[in-house]
């Protein structure tokens, strides 16, 4: 799929999409097929990342699209969907973009900065509510759905707390960046350690613009050099690249009883879904009723840490290994 979503002319944000090539087409059903080893479980032929529930599914590109076309003027999304780095986090955290029910779904891909984002979160405004100990943070209409769905988990015995304290939600840009240092510069060192990277290079992809140097470590990593804790597989196994968590747009919450299916039905049932493939305590704000969801380019899949609604990109499986947590 090549799609832009935007482009910057002068001042104004302009969007459009172009259409579906063969091209990627192919190189889905390539990833489809490489994808059996994902998880090294054993009999089963189904695909390893769960199965699609058989629905029909609008396709996430061209419903996001009218979305943002229904939105009218006031609806700017920066991101160009046929930039390689941008794809990714939109096929793995676009549902975000559906954000409604009183939700500002957040005006960019992948923010560029703290003042980007401390603007977002000022203009979206912010809600805050003490729960399981904590405080936390979202956009009101977020919260305000996670509370009667907490009030509702409580009427049926069950309960609704944040997994990780004050980080459960609301998060800056600096948290962002200071998570992607910590795995960045030590991989740097020891790659350079290795002989893997020269001095010089290790410097300039530490120097370089945070953007720039989200595409290159993404792209080292289709060589083999490794960026994650261990070395061994890719960075965003264990951290989000700089700018592109959903916390930032304060629509994420990371529940500390998500494994039970009870608490996801309700929290489902006021607007709030796992939307990051993968990524088990993470719950997304879309203030959408479950039965609309498929009508906004987002596909059910059912894996054995229960159901997850994620982008219907076509290219969208050629990425698995990129997103499993701290999104
Ligand atoms: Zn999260």
């Amino acid at each position: 799929m090549r799609a832009a979503f935007s482009r910057r002319a002068t001042a104004l944000v302009l969007f459009k999409v172009a259409l579906a090539t063969l091209l990627v087409m192919l190189v889905g059903v390539r990833a489809l097929a490489a994808e059996g080893g994902d998880e090294g479980q054993a009999p089963n032929p189904k695909p390893s990342r769960g199965t699609t529930t058989n629905m029909k599914v609008a396709n996430f590109d061209e419903a996001l699209s009218t979305a943002l076309a229904r939105r009218g003027g006031a609806a700017r999304v920066t991101c160009d969907g046929r930039d390689p780095v941008a794809r990714r986090i939109l096929n793995e955290y676009g549902a975000v973009f559906f954000a409604a029910g009183g939700a500002t779904p957040p005006p960019v891909c992948i923010f560029g900065g703290a003042e980007e984002v401390d603007s977002f979160q000022r203009a979206a405004k912010v809600s805050a509510q003490e729960m399981g100990g904590a405080v936390i943070e979202l956009q009101p209409a977020a919260m305000r759905a996670l509370l009667a769905a907490r009030a509702e988990a409580q009427v049926e015995g069950l309960d609704i707390t944040p997994r990780d304290g004050s980080e459960s939600a609301r998060r800056g840009y600096a948290d962002t960046v200071r998570l992607w240092n910590s795995r960045l510069l030590p991989a740097l060192e020891y790659w350079r350690g290795q002989g893997r990277l020269t001095g010089e290079e290790a410097e300039r992809v530490r120097r370089l613009p945070v953007r720039e140097q989200v595409g290159a470590v993404l792209e080292l990593e289709r060589a083999g050099v490794y960026f994650s804790k261990d070395f061994s597989k890719s960075i965003l196994y264990s951290v989000a690249a700089p700018g592109a968590s959903q916390h930032l747009s304060l629509l994420a919450f990371d529940a500390a009883e998500y494994a039970d299916a009870r608490v996801r039905q309700v929290l489902a049932r006021h607007g709030w879904f796992r939307t990051v493939r993968n990524d088990c305590p993470h719950f997304t704000y879309l203030g959408l009723p479950e039965s609309r969801l498929p009508a906004h380019g987002l596909k059910r899949i059912d894996t054995r840490d229960g159901e997850f609604w994620v982008p219907n990109s076509v290219d969208a499986d050629t990425t698995p290994e990129l997103a499993r947590k701290a999104w």
